[in-house]
């Protein structure tokens, strides 16, 4: 039984709306795939529509499993729910010999050799990270819809790994490659090419799709491509029944030609349009959304222009925690510990999750959650012991068992043997390089451990050991910790996340920063995603060195500017802590008196004028006693803070910016003396 007083008002409003154009605009936590999931159930338990002709598209394959299961627990099955490849796949095979005959075709799921031998064919080097990065042009333009001719001219300020024209030159032989003696290679985007040809070509294609599918919906369709919107337009013909729902500000594969012009023009295209906007978020405490709110308000560009402000409408819960670590070592520790204390008190380890910006991060929290005993699972990308450079490491040193090599210095030819595979000195500069570096770093680190915990273990006996780790942090089963990038972690919730790695470079990541605002504007989106992942609790954390003993010469996410302000380092550790927002008027403070006072400078000041006269007056005093000058002992910024708050006790003293335990001990009875002395301006 579908009930949508399960909705709010406005949801209600989209869910129940005739079959028709529909588009949510809407934040993150807001409903709109509950919106969407209760709109088609809605349609089928009112007869509107079979289950069977209706189609859904959603951004991943566990996205489409998980609107078929709440589907299902409402009782409807049978409707399609499938990311735009799968369903293209699908329709692709039924349709093939209506419109190619017997020509055979084959998926193309790995293109990249083929791209390494179309770049030797054009005079090119084929380096892994070269190769990777001309198949990153090769999918935006066939995303985009621009053919190898139009590549240099389309390419506005994108900056291509190579000249324009090879690359170009790449693409055009590339397209030419995959048509051999024994049919056709397609890659994921012809199947998304020929399906929208085949029903745009063939009327009786056409006509029989469009008698199957009748109603569709999409979500995420603010990171949809051209080639999938003319997918889609294929689809509906001259129809309009198709729901779309969106949120602009979580725009984040605009690197691979995706665009929120869609969504926000959608309204344009279908003047009769049901337009809903959603502003209550069900998914994160008052604390994280607005968090959320501040870190989108700095946005720039489109997307901005249709900010959207969240409303937390949850109970309240704690306040997001900063902190800045000395390491990565020290970070990812730290991280596991403070999962175990949410385990133990009552949050499933399945409601947890760390993310991070690249997929090579995980490998120190991966190493961190294991030592602490926590089972985890690694999601988008590949677990550590899978990624493609730690496999080769392995087999490399295997290889170097079998020819009996001299391993009395273990680490050393563990070291060289990397070497070959990209572990140099010092970090290599770009994205992808260093992606790998980093991997290969935390292996030597893995070993040097393993070396440690067993002395006198040889190659045959490290090799043995690496082995037990790949399997033992590979539990095939059990529910864990969600390990996964800010990009795979679109659309999903956790009660707890940890935004781990916060550094200027890795968040905004480095070639964002080189490719300039735009990219940067993406990088900021990734954020807000990240954020509003959280329901209940969120852990932003950063390291200031990447090693122990490093140098600490990293500088924290420039997205947390305004947002944390650092605190002076104490016993070692580095500290930081929440930005405050004016006392008064809850605007997020700017200048650093501002901070200190914890009131903006438009709202009256709540201090009563004596107070703040007595505590001056003392202050001179003092500073004259000592012969420094009066900030030294306390800034008026300080002695206002303390006019207003009034704290009662050493405690209270402590929290006012300006006040640390030497000052305590110096001041502090003083300090309360003349602050309890005053009654409470009213
Ligand atoms: P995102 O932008 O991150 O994809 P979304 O807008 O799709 O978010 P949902 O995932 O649909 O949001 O909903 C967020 C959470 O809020 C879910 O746990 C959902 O069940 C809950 N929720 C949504 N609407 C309501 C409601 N009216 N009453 C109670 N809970 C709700
Ligand atoms: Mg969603």
């Amino acid at each position: 039984m579908i009930n949508l007083q399960d909705l709010d008002q406005d949801q209600r409003i989209a869910a129940a709306a005739p079959r028709g154009p529909v588009c949510i605009l809407a934040g993150a936590g807001t409903g709109k795939t509950r919106t969407i999931t209760y709109r088609i159930a809605n349609l089928i338990d009112q007869g509107f529509i079979s289950p069977n002709r209706v189609l859904a598209v959603t951004f991943t394959a566990r996205a489409a499993g998980e609107m078929r299961h709440r589907l299902n627990l409402m009782g409807i099955g049978g409707v399609q729910a499938r990311t735009f490849h799968a369903a293209a796949r699908r329709q692709l095979s039924y349709f093939w010999p209506q419109v190619a005959g017997n020509l055979r075709w084959t998926l193309l799921d790995n293109k990249f050799p083929l791209v390494g031998r179309a770049m030797r064919g054009a005079g090119m080097e084929s380096g892994t990270d070269k190769v990777r990065d001309v198949l990153g042009e090769i999918e935006w333009a066939k995303a985009s819809l621009i053919s190898a001719e139009q590549y240099p001219e389309k390419l506005g300020l994108r900056t291509p790994p190579a000249p324009a024209e090879k690359v170009a030159e790449v693409y055009a032989r590339y397209e030419r490659m995959k048509t051999t003696e024994d049919g056709v290679l397609l890659d994921f985007d012809d199947l998304l090419l020929h399906t929208a040809g085949a029903l745009e070509n063939s009327p009786a294609v056409a006509e029989e799709f469009r008698e199957q599918y009748r109603s569709f919906t999409v979500d995420e369709y603010q990171d949809v491509t051209p080639l999938q919107q003319r997918v889609l337009e294929a689809w509906l013909g001259e129809r309009d029944d198709l729901t779309v729902v969106g949120d602009a500000n979580q725009t984040i594969y605009s690197f691979t030609g995706a665009t929120p012009d869609y969504l926000l023009n959608f309204s344009r295209t279908y003047d009769n349009a049901t337009v809903v906007k959603l502003q209550r978020d069900y998914r994160s405490t008052p604390q994280i959304t607005s968090l959320a709110n501040t870190v989108i308000s700095q946005a720039r560009g489109r997307a901005a222009g249709t900010r959207l402000e969240l409303q937390g409408i949850r109970p309240a819960g704690p306040e997001p925690e900063f902190s800045a670590f000395d390491d990565e070592t020290t970070e990812a520790r730290e991280v596991a510990g403070r999962i175990l204390t949410l385990i133990d008190s009552g949050v499933p380890a399945s409601g947890i999750a760390v993310l991070y910006r690249i997929n090579a991060q995980s490998a120190v929290f991966e190493q961190a959650l294991a030592d602490a005993g926590i089972v985890y699972q690694v999601r988008g990308g590949e677990g550590f012991f899978n990624r493609a450079e730690i496999k080769q490491s392995i087999s490399q040193l295997v290889r170097a068992s079998q020819r009996d090599v001299d391993d009395s210095d273990l680490l050393r030819l563990v070291r060289r043997t990397l070497v070959p595979l990209g572990l140099s000195a010092e970090e290599p500069e770009g994205a992808r390089e260093r992606e790998r570096w980093q991997s290969l770093t935390a292996f030597v680190e893995l070993v040097e451990e393993l070396l440690t915990a067993t002395p006198g273990l040889d190659l045959e006996g490290l090799l043995q050991k690496l082995r037990q780790r790949a399997e033992a942090k590979h539990p095939p089963t059990m529910e864990g910790v969600t390990l996964a990038s800010l990009h795979a972690a679109k659309g999903l919730e956790w009660d707890a996340v940890f935004l781990v790695g916060l550094v200027d470079s890795t968040l905004p990541i480095s070639h964002a920063i080189k490719a300039g605002d735009e990219a940067i504007e993406e990088e900021r989106r990734l954020f807000y995603v990240g954020v509003t992942r959280a329901r209940e609790h969120l852990f932003c954390s950063w390291s200031l060195a990447r090693q122990e003993g490093g140098r600490k010469s990293r500088k924290r996410s420039r997205f947390l500017d305004g947002i944390v302000v650092d605190l002076p380092a104490e016993h070692g550790r580095a500290r930081s802590t929440r930005a405050k927002n004016c006392r008064s008027c809850g605007r997020p403070l700017v200048s650093p008196a501002e901070k200190v006072i914890g009131r903006c400078g438009q709202c009256p000041s709540t201090a009563d004028e004596d107070t703040f006269e007595e505590l001056r007056t003392w202050r001179n005093s003092i500073a004259r006693d000592d012969n420094v000058p009066a900030y030294v002992v306390f800034s008026n910024a300080t002695l206002m803070a303390l006019a207003e708050t009034r704290p009662g006790d050493e405690n209270e003293l402590l929290n006012v910016p300006g006040v640390g335990p030497m000052k305590i001990e110096k001041y502090g009875r003083e300090l309360l003396r003349i602050l309890g002395g005053h009654p409470q301006a009213g």
